[in-house]
């Protein structure tokens, strides 16, 4: 038998959840479809905590969108009665004439945003934690936090789910295919339509979107925590911080909790056609990579508590891919999200159903269109 809805949500996860939420939340029949169950490890929404900011490097494009993300999580605690966002300034630094550094600067121009310009010896005499080079600039901003990553996958899926959606689990997809104005779906248990589908399939989407004409390629990605002493390390004393170094980006995240300081690198990794080539498990380069560049910079770090391991998908240029089908309009795609994406999750729920009803969004996704690799 085959079961017919408004809209079908191909992956329910980080976007995926967004997606339903907005769409169950403008009265529209809903199906989301998850390959796992429900708030998983497998993909790239897990690992505790995600950064939001809205001085952004990698575009001034992102601000509107970063600014819109802020009040829908805000207005989602409120819906959820649920805490998914701690403010926490943000410091982004690097050497002279860092790309990152010059980005957040463009952003604070072009959009009047509040933030404070310092030199490394200030950062380190402020953030007693921190040694950068005397010679490098910092910008922080206080319009910046943390996301409970898990605990957003979860209110939005709840969110949906109360208002009238239907979320299946463990329920992966195996084919879809346009049918006449409106799409056909098929998994192991049944065949579904609807009038439109949204695709949100994370790093899966280097197969299932192999056709849009973008090169998607999968970084696998590690979270470290370490042990250190907690007055210097604490959200009073020590902010969010993104580095760029001449080894690389790295980033961290205050210690609020047992687990210790949250350190990661960003990107320098090695990329990989698919989800089916990462090895989920951590190994002692994984540390010992991690920890001898961020102790170049960050005094104080004790031994390795806990890690874990997550995807990137990234596209060549590492923007987004916000769009409809090339071929199928009835079909709009959300993926490539290059390792920043979790923060605009509402946004891109906005988004995929403004696509999904109109074809179309008052949001400026021109920068976002998949004909930019064609
Ligand atoms: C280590 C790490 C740190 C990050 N840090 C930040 C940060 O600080 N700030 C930030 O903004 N972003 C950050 N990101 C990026 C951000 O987390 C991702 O951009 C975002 O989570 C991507 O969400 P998604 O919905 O595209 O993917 P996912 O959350 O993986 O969702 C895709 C879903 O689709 C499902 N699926 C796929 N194929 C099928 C199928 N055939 N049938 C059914 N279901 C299917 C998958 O199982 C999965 O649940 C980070 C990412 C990582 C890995």
């Amino acid at each position: 038998m085959t079961t017919s809805f408004d809209v079908i949500v191909l992956g329910v996860g980080g976007m995926g959840s967004a997606a339903c939420y907005e769409l169950a939340a403008r009265g529209r029949r809903v199906l989301g479809l998850e390959q796992f169950p429900l708030v998983h490890d497998r993909g790239s929404s897990h690992g505790h905590t995600r950064i939001i900011r809205t001085a952004y490097a990698e575009g001034v494009a992102y601000v509107p969108l970063a600014r819109r993300a802020f009040a829908k999580w805000y207005a989602l605690e409120q819906h959820t009665g649920r805490h998914l966002l701690t403010e926490c300034p943000c410091l982004n630094v690097g050497p002279p004439g860092s790309a990152h550094v010059a980005g957040v600067r463009a952003s604070v121009r072009e959009h009047a945003l509040a933030a404070e310009e310092l030199s490394g010896d200030e950062i380190n005499r402020r953030h007693p934690a921190f040694r950068f080079p005397t010679e490098y600039r910092g910008i922080i901003e206080r319009a910046a936090g943390f996301l409970y990553v898990e605990e957003c996958v979860r209110a939005h899926i709840d969110g949906a789910v109360a208002l009238g959606a239907e979320v299946r689990a463990e329920e992966p997809v195996r084919a879809w295919k346009p049918v006449g104005d409106g799409v056909e779906v098929s998994t192991d248990r049944g065949t579904y339509r609807a009038a439109k589908l949204v695709i949100t399939a994370g790093a899966w989407a280097t197969k299932l979107l192999a056709d849009i004409g973008v090169p998607l390629r999968v970084m696998r990605q590690t979270l470290l925590w370490f042990e250190v002493a907690a007055r210097a390390f604490r959200r009073d004393t020590f902010p969010i911080f993104i580095a760029d170094t001449p080894d690389g980006e790295f980033y961290g995240l205050p210690m609020i909790d047992a687990r210790g300081v949250k350190l990661a690198r960003h990107y320098t990794a090695p990329e990989l056609p698919g989800p089916e080539a990462v090895n989920w498990e951590l190994t002692p380069d994984d540390e010992a990579a991690l920890r001898q560049l961020a102790s170049r910079f960050v005094a104080g770090l004790g031994p390795f508590t806990r890690g874990q391991v997550c995807m990137y998908t990234v596209t060549p240029d590492r923007h987004f891919v916000l769009d409809t089908h090339p071929a199928h309009p009835q079909v709009s795609v959300a993926c490539g999200f290059s390792g920043h994406g979790f923060k605009f999750a509402p946004t891109v729920g906005e988004i995929m159903a403004d696509l999904a009803e109109d074809g179309t969004t008052a949001h400026d996704i021109a920068p976002f269109r998949a004909a930019r690799f064609r």
